[in-house]
């Protein structure tokens, strides 16, 4: 059966097969009427409406990169603000409230955040701690992964000398259920090497995704990124491999910011830009703020490497403000990366990338059920990053004629 949706406008880059897709081209959308057979988007007719009269259709979205265990914490923070020392610190401190209601109760309020904002998939990191065996935190999250509306991954966050350990790196791997990641911070670590290569062979042995917190400073000589990229190209691993922040490659040379750029590309490595929490944290001065940290979103993409752009820290000690909200997070990479219009391409970042990097079908339009797409009104994406309302696609139905 098939079924025509009037005045519908896509972003061109949300769609795998744009010469088969058809629709009139109109900026970086297509505009025209949906066309569905059996439930499924296979393309477009050319319409009557003007592009300003259209709703514009995109897959649900995808939060690549968030802590469901730290966040809506910072109200009870004896001490806050500073910088991602002081942070850490801080919420090491607030551990000592973290009982399983205490975690329960604010990770549900972080999933209802993503749930309101139209997130269909999300990978949630999760403070580890000094045993190898997992914390409390990690059982309670998986519990809500199981019940939860959306598709919800994991990734145990350790640091990498730990993970230098053997027996640690593998009871962490065995932790970790099919379809969840492996994953540390990486941030100058003197067994920052031994670490790396022990968690690679894990997460071979157990087919986990990977998932790094790696080089979350301005200091230049801070190049984890780099010998995370050598290893993959060395070991061949299969992947995924999510590597989040990278903010020190901003103030490499140029010359070393094309070399490491192009063993990411290699490796297919794929890079989170995290902006909320970086320009919370990072440059510090006491008058007003210094150096930015920031990801290079748009060099990144410009040398081939797939760029994701994630929410991090939700009012923890890390940032104290924001919500679970992907489109929020887009919005500000568009400000602090200076992302200029068309900004359809960028929503890749949040969606059909983000699933990419996750591991998962990307889920573009074409090929898509209704019910995997969200709308907004009108054919701007910029309109749409900048906060017009949006609903699940299947809405759309009440319209049609009966
Ligand atoms: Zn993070």
């Amino acid at each position: 059966m098939t079924m025509l949706i009037p005045d519908i406008a896509l972003p061109r880059a949300l769609i795998r097969d744009a010469a088969q897709f058809r629709g009139h081209v109109h900026r970086d959308c297509v505009t025209g009427d949906l066309v569905l057979r059996r439930g499924r988007v296979v393309g477009m007719r050319s319409g009557q409406a003007a592009p300003g009269t259209c709703r514009l259709i995109f897959p649900a979205l995808t939060e690549p990169h968030c802590h469901l265990d730290k966040c809506h914490s910072v109200g009870r923070l004896e001490q806050r603000g500073g910088d991602l020392s002081a942070a850490i610190q801080a919420q090491h401190r607030d551990k000592a409230n973290w009982s399983a209601d205490d975690i329960r109760a604010r990770a549900l309020r972080g999933l209802a955040e993503a749930n309101a904002a139209g997130v269909a998939t999300l990978r949630s990191h999760v403070d580890w701690g000094r045993d190898a065996e997992p914390p409390l935190a990690w059982h309670v999250l998986l519990e809500l992964a199981q019940a939860a509306p959306l598709t919800m991954q994991l990734s145990p966050l350790t640091g990498i000398d730990q993970m230098a350990d053997p027996d640690f790196s593998e009871t962490v791997a065995r932790a970790v259920p099919e379809g969840h990641a492996i994953g540390a911070m990486v941030l100058g670590h003197p067994h920052m090497r031994a670490g790396l290569r022990s968690l690679f062979a894990a997460a071979a042995r157990h087919d986990l995704a990977v998932d790094f917190h790696v080089d979350e400073s301005l200091d230049p000589d801070m190049n984890g990124l780099e010998a995370i990229a050598d290893l993959a190209l060395e070991t061949g691993f299969g992947g995924p491999i999510l590597c989040g922040h990278a903010v020190s490659l901003a103030t490499r040379p140029p010359k070393d910011f094309t070399r490491i750029a192009d063993k990411l590309a290699r490796a297919g490595i794929a890079i989170a830009a995290l902006p909320a929490t970086n320009l919370y944290l990072q440059g510090r001065a006491p008058h007003v703020p210094a150096a930015r940290g920031l990801t290079p979103l748009r060099a990144l993409s410009a040398a081939g490497v797939r760029v994701v752009v994630g929410t991090d820290n939700v009012r923890d000690a890390f940032c104290p403000v924001g919500r679970h909200d992907p489109l929020r997070a887009l919005e500000l990479a568009v400000l602090s990366a200076q992302l200029d219009p068309p900004l359809g391409r960028w929503l890749c970042a949040i969606t059909t990338d983000a699933r990419a990097a996750l591991g998962m079908n990307p889920g573009p339009i074409d090929g898509a059920q209704l019910h995997d797409l969200r709308v907004a009104q009108g054919h701007d994406p910029a309109a749409m990053i900048g906060g017009a309302p949006h609903k699940p696609a299947t809405d759309l139905l009440e319209e049609l004629p009966r």
